[in-house]
């Protein structure tokens, strides 16, 4: 299998390396590496060069890491965005997990009011539509962005947010939408989301994305599988991650027909970059969504054994209230696998 890795900017560089010694260790994967983002931008004059399109292409899975964007400029197109409508990744999985540890990553990351034991959901976010689809323009009184909902891509998505209930043996299914305002287009999606829930035995029902936004913070354990628009779940992963301890522990995977790109929620985290404290917990998870993705499961749970194991012991960076280095919690993950294989 060949794995294209791209770690782009900040500390995507920090943490994809130790990503990679967790999955030399367990796998054996051909790695090409390639590169993206502003820095790359700048060395050549492009965020996504056709070079490493090409190693993408050729390669069965990506390892993403993160890109710094660059909003003044107006002819930047996010690698990321690029690569997920490219290759047609319409399925995006977070997992918000904090494996059962809530005393704990609660505590230690402050958030005082949340020690909530165990809290398990999946975010499924649609990938290539909504008003990520890049069509906006202005003239001088106005500015619009079109917001696209298809039959076809809301279709795919709920089918693959059933599907992957099913094979998770999840109990439920909660499809989050704005459709009392949106009646139209999010009315498109929440009615695909009940046509099809038809076909499963599976709990289905569904809420207003602001509402959710409350409940996540109050309640979040009427929760178990979330399927949104784009945006909504872009925003509402990042909100879900603060519950187990904020970025630095969501993995995700970007899947499609034929290829999938794993890449952690976080951005390139400039305030912190190049001072080798990155938690790189987020991107060794991503290895173990890898692992589930090709049916090597064992490997994928002994990674999150691995977590789990530092987080019960502090072995974590300062953004989990430990004081150990990137390369550190990469290492103390490598000595434990290495200790159970
Ligand atoms: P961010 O995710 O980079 O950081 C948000 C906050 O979380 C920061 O305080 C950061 O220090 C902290 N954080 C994030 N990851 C962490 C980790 N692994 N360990 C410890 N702390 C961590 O989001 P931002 O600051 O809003 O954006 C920074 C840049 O990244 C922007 O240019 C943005 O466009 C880009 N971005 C890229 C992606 C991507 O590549 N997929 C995703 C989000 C943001
Ligand atoms: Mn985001």
């Amino acid at each position: 299998m060949k794995i294209c890795v791209i770690e782009g900017d900040g500390i995507g560089k920090e943490v994809i390396p130790e990503a990679l010694k967790v999955l030399n260790l367990l796998g054996n994967f051909e790695i090409i590496k390639a590169e993206a983002g502003l820095e790359c931008y700048k060395k050549y004059g492009y965020y996504l060069p056709k070079e490493t399109i090409e190693k993408a292409k050729e390669a069965d899975i990506i390892l993403f890491g993160a890109v710094t964007s660059n909003p003044k400029d107006k002819n930047y197109k996010s690698p990321i965005i690029t690569l997920r409508k490219l290759f047609d990744l319409y399925a995006n999985v977070r997992p918000i997990n904090n494996f059962g540890l809530g005393e704990i990553v609660g505590k230690i990351a402050g958030y005082k009011f949340l020690d909530i034991k165990s809290i398990d959901i999946v975010i499924i976010r649609e990938n290539t539509e909504d008003l990520y689809v890049g069509r906006e323009k202005e003239n001088a009184d106005k500015a619009v962005a079109e917001r696209i909902i298809t039959k076809k891509g809301a279709e795919r998505i709920v089918r693959f947010a059933f599907e992957y209930a099913k094979d998770n043996n999840r109990k439920k299914v909660s499809c989050i939408h704005k459709a009392n305002v949106l009646k139209i287009t999010d009315g498109l999606f929440l009615e695909t989301f009940y046509k099809i829930s038809k076909n499963y035995n599976i709990e289905a029902n569904d809420y207003l994305v602001d509402a959710t936004a409350m409940h996540l913070i109050k309640n979040p354990n009427i929760f178990d599988v979330i399927v949104t628009t784009n945006m909504f779940g872009d925003i509402l992963s990042d909100e879900a991650s603060a519950l187990i301890g904020g970025l630095g522990l969501v993995p995700s995977a970007n899947i499609g027909e034929n290829k999938a790109l794993f890449e952690p929620v976080h951005g390139s985290a400039p305030d912190i970059a190049g001072k080798g404290i990155a938690n790189p917990m987020a991107a060794i998870l991503c290895v173990s969504m890898i692992f589930d993705y090709i049916n090597e499961n064992k490997k994928a749970n002994l990674i999150r054994e691995a977590i789990k194991y530092c987080l019960i012991n502090g072995k974590t960076t300062p953004d989990l209230g430990g004081n150990l280095k990137t390369k550190e919690v990469g290492d103390e993950v490598i000595k434990y696998i290495k200790e159970m294989i």
